[in-house]
C-alpha cells in the first residue's frame, strides 16, 4: 500500500508529491493525461513564487519588470520597477521540470490513468483507476486531490464544490515588436480582463478570462489586434480552461486533502493559481507526513491543513476576492474614471518606487485602493 496517492501531475501535484516523497513516504501520482504539458495558462508567476521554489531558467521564457495597462477608452497606465517583478514560464518545461523534481525524490508517476472514485476504509483509502485501458484498485493510506478544476470528480471524493469560477481561453500568436506585457479592460472581456505577453521576439500569448463564451470574445479580439497589426493572424488554435475564484468550503476529509486549483487557492485578482498551488502543497505535505506518523487520518487531524493554508492566504484570498466583486460591477466608463484618477494620483510614479508593492500579494493595494475611496469614487455613476 502505497503512503499517498497523488491525483493529478500538474505544478501543485508534483510539489506536493516531491515533499512528501523527501520526507521517505512512498508516492504514487496518477495523471489522466499520456504526458504533462498543454496546460491552457499564460504561465506568469511573481519573482517570489521562482525565488521561494527555485525555478530553474532553463523553463523561463522572458523575465519582466514592466506593463502596460489600457482602459476601456484606450488610456494607458504604464508600470514600471528596476527589479524583475515576474516571470513567463514554458509552462510544459515547467510541469515536466516539477515532475521530474518529484520523481528524483522519489516519487512513481503513472499517465495515461484516470482517478474515477475513491472510497474511504476504516484503515486505507481506495483508488479507483482507469489505468492504460484497465479498471485497477490502488489502495493508499491518504489521497491529495490536485487534480485541477475537475468539479465532477471532487464531488465524487466527497469535497466541496466550487462557488465560483470564470473561464479562460488563450491562444499563441506571431506577434513580432511586442516587448511588454499587455493588459486591457474593456468589452473584449467584459468584467474581467484580456492580456498579451510576449514570449520569444517574435511569439506571445493572447489570452481573456469571461464568465461565458470566452472563445467567441478570444476570436473577436484577434480579429481586432490583426486589424490594428499587432498580430500576424488571427486564424490560430484556441485553447481553454477554467478558474476557481472562490475556495469550497472544505479542502479536506478523511484520508484526503485537495490542492492547488483543486482547493480554490487562486489569486481572485488576476486567476493566477500556480504560486498559491505551490505554497499549499507544502502545507499539505507537511500536515499529511504528521498524520501519518501519528497514524490519524481522520477528517478533524486533517483540518489543520485547512486551518494553516486559510491562515497564510485566507485573508488574501478574502480581500481579492471582494476587490473582484467591485470591479466587475463597474462600467467602462467608469473603469475609464479609475484609470484618470490612477494616473492623476501619480500612481505609476508611486509604484515603480514604493516598497511592499508585489506581484502575488494584492490584498495591501486592494486595501489602499479603499481606503483612499478609489474604488468607490471610480464606481459613482
Ligand atoms: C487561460 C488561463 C491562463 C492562466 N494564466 C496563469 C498565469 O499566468 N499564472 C498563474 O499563476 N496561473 C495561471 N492560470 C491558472 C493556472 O493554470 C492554475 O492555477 C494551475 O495550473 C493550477 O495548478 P494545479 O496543479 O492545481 O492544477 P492543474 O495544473 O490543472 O493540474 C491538474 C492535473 O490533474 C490532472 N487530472 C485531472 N483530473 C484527473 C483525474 N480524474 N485523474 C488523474 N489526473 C487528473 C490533469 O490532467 C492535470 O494534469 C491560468 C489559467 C487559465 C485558464
Amino acid at each position: 500500500m502505497h503512503d499517498a496517492v497523488v491525483i493529478g501531475g500538474g505544478p501543485a501535484g508534483s510539489r506536493a508529491a516531491q515533499r512528501l516523497a523527501e520526507k521517505g513516504r512512498s508516492v504514487l501520482v496518477l495523471e489522466r493525461k499520456t504526458d504533462l504539458g498543454n496546460k491552457c495558462c499564460t504561465g506568469i508567476i511573481g519573482r517570489e513564487c521562482a525565488d521561494t521554489f527555485n525555478i530553474e531558467d532553463k523553463v523561463i521564457l522572458r523575465k519582466v519588470n514592466s506593463a502596460s495597462l489600457f482602459s476601456p477608452s484606450g488610456n494607458r497606465l504604464y508600470v514600471q520597477r528596476e527589479e524583475i517583478q515576474a516571470c513567463i514560464l514554458d509552462r510544459g518545461a515547467f510541469d515536466i521540470a516539477m515532475a521530474e523534481r518529484a520523481q528524483r525524490a522519489g516519487a512513481e508517476y503513472r499517465f495515461d490513468s484516470r482517478v474515477n472514485s475513491v472510497t474511504i476504509e476504516p484503515d486505507h483509502a481506495a483508488v479507483a483507476v482507469s489505468s492504460r485501458g484497465k479498471e485497477e484498485q490502488i489502495t493508499a493510506k491518504c489521497v491529495v486531490a490536485a487534480c485541477g478544476f475537475a468539479p465532477g470528480l471532487l464531488r465524487r471524493l466527497g469535497l466541496g464544490t466550487f462557488r465560483d469560477y470564470t473561464y479562460g481561453a488563450q491562444a499563441e500568436v506571431t506577434a513580432p515588436g511586442l516587448d511588454e506585457v499587455e493588459v486591457y479592460f474593456g468589452d473584449m472581456a467584459p468584467d474581467f480582463f484580456a492580456w498579451l505577453a510576449p514570449l520569444t521576439p517574435s511569439l506571445a500569448r493572447v489570452g481573456l478570462l469571461a464568465r461565458k463564451k470566452p472563445g467567441d470574445y478570444l476570436k473577436k479580439w484577434l480579429e481586432h489586434l490583426k486589424s490594428e497589426g499587432k498580430i500576424v493572424s488571427a486564424d490560430v488554435n484556441i485553447h481553454y480552461g477554467a478558474i476557481p475564484l472562490k475556495p469550497p468550503t472544505h479542502t479536506y476529509s478523511e484520508r484526503m486533502i485537495a490542492v492547488g486549483d483543486a482547493a480554490g487557492q487562486v489569486k481572485p485578482t488576476s486567476g493566477g493559481g500556480i504560486y498559491y498551488g505551490l505554497l499549499c502543497a507544502d502545507i499539505a505535505a507537511d500536515v499529511l507526513h504528521q498524520a501519518l506518523t501519528e497514524d490519524d487520518l481522520s477528517a478533524k487531524r486533517l483540518a489543520l491543513y485547512e486551518e494553516a493554508w486559510r491562515r497564510k492566504l485566507g485573508k488574501e484570498i478574502r480581500t481579492g476576492y471582494r476587490a473582484r466583486k467591485l470591479i466587475e460591477r463597474l462600467s467602462n466608463k467608469q473603469i475609464d474614471r479609475l484609470f484618470k484618477i490612477a494616473k492623476s494620483i501619480g500612481i505609476e510614479e508611486a509604484i515603480s518606487k514604493a516598497s511592499g508593492v508585489s506581484f502575488d500579494w494584492h490584498g495591501r493595494t486592494v486595501k489602499q485602493l479603499i481606503k483612499y475611496r478609489i474604488l468607490n469614487i471610480a464606481g459613482r455613476p
